[in-house]
């Protein structure tokens, strides 16, 4: 069993702030070490469900976040942006069984956490198909086209609700639920054991029904939160501006909507 497992670190307990989450601030390091604890925990869960091959990608901002010396051996350890249109799964395809995702948090539109947001900070929100979508659904969608499925993800309790709402046999952890701009989280030690042992249970049941229907259009939204952004992401090939500080976008290969976000997100 061969499987990938995508990190973020908004998703992880206790991240509240903006400068947990970044590497020049000095409250990063409890961050760093948490991220690293809950994909430590992921990979053990895996192991002992019987994975033989397990990849992972650090998909937070530098991608370059998780201490690689704590994961376990049998890890091939994805760090920095390839350039490729999946980005936050950029190395999956499909010889892997399932896609794992640690660490994730709601989309842009939502407030079950201060830090949600969708793709990047530039972004007020992404909408496909009318509905607000989070980096777990385009990471699904993704995962899709190469018929892998998505069978865990944990973060904060709204990220989860999006999961179990987009299939309800994926297996999810919440860890924290945001209140304004604050966040109630679970023990940082209880958030490992519960990843440990959700992620085991994931891979050892039958995930044949995890995977998910594609839509056969995708109408795509993106708001920025500068109108000048909007302006110049409307000449991407496809593109329209919609409103001063939003663009519009469709397609029926949701490879088109990934390049477009690689470009203009
Ligand atoms: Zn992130």
């Amino acid at each position: 069993m061969k499987i990938y497992i995508s990190a973020d670190i908004e998703g992880v307990t206790g991240a509240t702030h903006w400068d947990e989450t970044e590497k020049q601030h000095s409250d990063y390091k409890e961050f760093q070490e948490q991220m690293t604890a809950e994909v430590v925990a992921a990979c053990e869960g895996a192991l002992n469900a019987g994975a033989t091959e397990i990849w992972v990608q650090d998909a937070h901002d530098t991608a370059r976040n998780i201490i690689a010396a704590k994961l376990p051996r049998e890890v091939r350890f994805v760090r920095g942006w390839s350039g490729h249109p999946y980005m936050m799964i950029q190395a999956l395809d499909d010889t892997f069984d399932a896609l794992l995702l640690v660490g994730y948090h709601s989309q842009g539109g939502r407030n079950v956490n201060p830090l949600a947001h969708t793709i990047t900070r530039r972004l007020v929100h992404v909408k496909i198909n009318g509905q607000f979508a989070s980096e777990l659904l385009l990471k699904a969608y993704a995962a899709s086209t190469l018929n892998v499925p998505v069978v865990f993800v944990s973060g904060d309790a709204g990220i989860c609700e999006q999961a179990e709402a987009l299939n309800s046999h994926i297996l999810t952890v919440a860890v924290k639920y945001g209140v304004g701009n604050s966040t109630i989280n679970i023990h940082p030690h209880l958030a490992v054991e519960k990843i440990r042992d959700s992620v085991e249970a994931a891979l050892k049941k039958d995930n044949s029904q995890c995977n998910i229907q594609l839509p056969p259009h995708f109408s795509i939204e993106i708001r920025y939160h500068r109108h000048t952004d909007a302006y110049r992401a409307s000449f991407f090939p496809g593109a329209a501006l919609k409103a001063p500080d939003t663009i519009e976008f469709a397609s029926n290969d949701f490879f088109d909507v990934m390049r477009l976000f690689l470009f203009v997100a």
